[in-house]
């Protein structure tokens, strides 16, 4: 691994403030970024060990995705024989919990490390994760660690502590993430808390969650009213909207992360810019599961803090960005919603600030060395105009060339260096037509949601 390491493309995109610098180049030093600038001036401070240059090239930080879960993977293709669900909550009970109740740890490991994979041949060099298998708890944010670190990923791993089947199964979910959270030397893996959602956890189980953050620092996640279910059951339960409930949880602050947040009043959106909690936006999973168009514009004008995610569904990025600039558009018959440098920090500088990495997401001296190099397959435009518009309307995951996590070379020349990615490929298959054949009964499997 060269210690002293230089970067050179066409432009260097920096997501630091919307500086973009034309035959540009990024020193890293270790892992740190030294410098970032004109080729010529960084060249004549910096004496590399290694070059990396590509022609045409645009060089970037990696992406990070601010919400996801790895083992969606699993999902991709399976004909399930269930009956079609005709809304989110039924979505849930029909796919979502038979297949988390069939995982083992052998799965965590194998849906971490074929999602690890394509998410860093597409360029997203961190994610943040939340794993769930109430039959399979203890122990498995240690085999997506190894995932993450064999392939060199960053990876924010949780538990998705739940009481949808017991009170007794989200302490156990809680208490995984304490384990991860204190245990040492993860590599490139850090940890922190999940909840489910709202309307499979009690006011106890967010009290010790929170008290596990308060102990820790760790940030916590949710999900937050993405189908209208989740609103309804506060509503009679509590007398109150999702997001009022948490606010008087005490759960909301900068760090808290709200994964989707669909169906938000104003008053809920002014919480959110008053307590400063983020939001994790997954415009691709949301037409999925046509749960409905999140407030992104309105939460951006108001202050609030948004990052993206894909909610385990297309781990290339670009796509999930591209849907968020597009999407919003549409829906509001408003082409000056989210503008392209907008949609890009959204995956980028903000995700990172979402989990407190206030050193990643962006090309800046002293920053994690996340770097990022892409070579479009037809350059048909100079990339001397709206080069963030050039990313977002032209850019793919394929396109990415090399990535560099922690200053150490993952990617080069669209190939994994640490792992044989064939050999993983056939490995993870022969997991997954395992778990099909245990997942063919789900018809008659399906859990009702017990809490009321
Ligand atoms: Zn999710």
């Amino acid at each position: 691994m060269a210690e002293r390491l230089l970067v050179k493309g066409s432009v260097v995109v920096t997501m630091d403030d919307g500086k973009v610098i034309h035959d540009g180049a990024v020193a890293i030093e270790g892992n740190r970024i030294a410098a970032v600038g004109k080729s010529g001036d960084v060249e004549k401070n910096f004496k590399a060990d290694e070059v990396i240059e590509e022609p045409k090239s645009i060089i970037m930080p990696g992406i990070v995705c601010a919400h996801t879960h790895l083992y969606g993977i699993a999902l991709r293709g399976a004909a399930l024989n269930i009956k079609p669900p005709s809304d989110f909550t039924q979505i849930l009970q029909r796919i979502w919990w038979p297949l988390d109740e069939r995982l083992t740890n052998e799965e965590a490991y194998s849906t971490a490390l074929a999602a690890s994979i394509e998410f860093l041949l597409s360029g997203t060099t961190t994610f943040a994760d939340t794993y769930s298998a109430p039959n399979g708890i203890e122990g498995s944010l240690d085999a997506i660690a190894r995932a993450v670190n064999e392939v060199g990923i960053r990876g924010v791993l949780s538990f998705e502590a739940t009481e949808r089947r017991s009170r007794e199964e989200g302490l156990r979910g809680l208490k995984e993430n304490e384990r991860f959270l204190k245990k040492k030397d993860k590599g490139r893996a850090m940890g922190m808390i999940s909840l489910h959602a709202s309307f499979t956890i009690t006011d106890d189980l967010i009290a010790k969650a929170l008290q596990l953050q308060e102990k820790t620092g760790a940030p916590i996640t949710i999900h937050v009213s993405e189908g209208p279910g989740d609103l309804y059951h506060n509503l009679e339960r509590y007398g109150k909207r999702t997001v009022e409930r948490l606010r008087d949880t005490g759960l909301l602050s900068p760090k808290a992360v709200l994964a989707h947040c669909v169906h938000l009043n104003d008053e809920e959106l002014k919480i959110l810019a008053e307590t400063g909690a983020w939001v994790a936006h997954n415009p691709m999973s949301n037409m999925l599961n046509a749960v409905g168009v999140a407030r992104i514009p309105d939460m951006l004008s108001l202050g609030v803090n948004v990052a993206l995610g894909n909610d385990g569904y297309v781990f290339d990025m670009f796509e999930n960005i591209r849907s968020a600039f597009l999407l919003h558009r549409v829906a509001r018959r408003d082409p000056t919603v989210i503008p392209p440098r907008k949609a890009l920090e959204l995956a980028t500088i903000d995700a990172a600030r979402a989990y407190g990495l206030n050193d990643l997401g962006a090309l800046k001296p002293g920053y994690r060395a996340d770097v990022i190099v892409l070579r479009p397959q037809m350059a048909a435009t100079p990339y001397t105009g709206d080069i963030h518009a050039w990313i977002v309307n032209g850019v793919k995951g394929g396109d990415v060339r090399t990535v560099i996590v922690d200053g150490e070379v993952v990617v080069w020349d669209r190939k994994l260096t640490k792992v044989d990615i064939r050999e993983a490929e056939q490995r993870v298959l022969k997991t997954h037509e395992r778990l099909w054949e245990r997942l063919r009964d789900m018809g008659e499997a399906v859990e009702p949601l017990r809490m009321q």
